[in-house]
């Protein structure tokens, strides 16, 4: 059987490389006789990789280094807890952007710990823009927004202006774009989109917002426990870690996140070209705020959708199916997805779109 294009919003599709790399090293790492799953996570061989992945990381994104990466357990979900334990003592306020359900998964574990304000949110058209902030309150502690809205396919394109630190939730378009780190507090994200298998979590923190925990603070739930031990406090997601490292190095060889960066605006632009030019398919996302990693789109009832789904995966075009809480259609065009996968995909809709018209 052949691989397929995988539209997958997360986990998705890994560079075919990668895959293999991680094939022809599964029984023997560079001759140490074992797998990465099998080895010590204070080996020489195994803390090579950890360091060799946190650098390459630092590299493609430009982190200074008064920020600490960290590899964490948990997914962005454990962050949305993390952050307000950390950040958020119970004197003190944070603010939040809603831009759909991750982000109110987010404000709901804030609300847990301390005083969360909402300052804008775009749930009055099913959050299909990025809303406006005026009047960023000085007095808090962080601004948390999510950088790219995975399941309405809306991402920001410019940051809310504030003092405050931004934290960021970067779960669907970290290393999509480039960013400039020192305008982040803290930027997140899971590993299961553009980065490599689920189970790591990669946490960019600033050093000074490191240590703020009260006291009585699980020691696993402290930013400082894993940033004072490189990680290794206790056993990390080895494995993932090796495979974020595999994914890191693809990148390096594809130009950098600037290269890959183009790339995505090409691949986003023939899928929007297609659809606002289509008179069977619609879109929701206001066309400003559209996201280049997850493309939202429609057809007109449930039974076309159904058959458009059918007929794409004996195509081998999988994954295309709408989040839940929306329904339709959704092509999430991770970096991992080639340029042909996306021509493939319109070419299928034009014929889709001929033939049901
Ligand atoms: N934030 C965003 C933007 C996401 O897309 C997701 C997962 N799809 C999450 C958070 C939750 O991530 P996890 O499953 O790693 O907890």
């Amino acid at each position: 059987m052949e691989r397929v294009y995988n539209f997958s919003a997360g986990p998705s599709a890994l560079p075919e490389e990668v895959l293999k790399q991680a094939a022809e090293e599964m029984l023997n790492y560079q001759g140490s006789g074992m797998s990465v799953m099998e080895m010590s996570h204070r080996s020489p061989v195994y803390d090579k990789i950890i360091k060799e992945t946190e650098e390459n990381l630092r590299k493609l994104m430009n982190i200074p280094e008064n920020y600490a990466v960290l590899f964490l357990q948990g997914g962005a979900s454990l962050q949305f807890s993390m952050v307000p334990i950390n950040l958020l003592t119970r004197d003190k306020k944070a603010a939040y952007i809603d831009t759909g359900v991750w982000s109110t998964k987010a404000i709901k574990e804030a609300q847990k710990i301390g005083e969360t304000l909402i300052l804008a949110s775009s749930r009055d058209k099913k959050y299909s823009y990025i809303p406006e902030v005026q009047n960023i309150p000085q007095d808090i502690e962080y601004l948390h927004i999510t950088t790219n809205n995975t399941i309405y396919g809306t991402r920001y394109t410019s940051l809310p202006k504030t003092d405050a630190a931004i934290v960021a939730d970067a779960s669907s378009n970290i290393l999509s774009e480039p960013v400039d780190i020192n305008k982040f507090g803290i930027y997140y994200a899971g590993a299961q989109k553009n980065l490599g298998p689920a189970g790591v979590t990669i946490v960019i923190i600033r050093k000074d917002l490191i240590g703020r925990e009260p006291e009585n603070t699980p020691t696993m739930l402290a930013y400082k426990t894993h940033a004072e031990k490189n990680s290794l406090f206790n056993t990390p997601p080895c494995y993932n870690i090796y495979m974020v490292g595999l994914v890191l190095k693809w990148l390096q060889k594809q130009g950098g996140v600037e290269a890959i960066y183009q790339r995505n605006l090409e691949k986003a632009s023939i899928i929007y070209d297609f659809l606002d030019n289509s008179e069977l398919f619609t879109t929701m996302a206001e066309k400003k705020d559209r996201s280049i990693m997850n493309v939202v789109f429609f057809l007109p009832t449930e039974e076309l959708t159904k058959k458009f789904l059918d007929e794409a995966a004996k195509n081998g075009l999988v994954n295309l199916k709408g989040h839940r809480d929306i329904g339709g259609l959704r092509a999430s065009i991770y970096n991992a997805m080639p340029v042909e996968g996306v021509k493939k995909l319109v070419e299928f809709m034009k014929k889709f779109e001929k033939e049901n018209r």
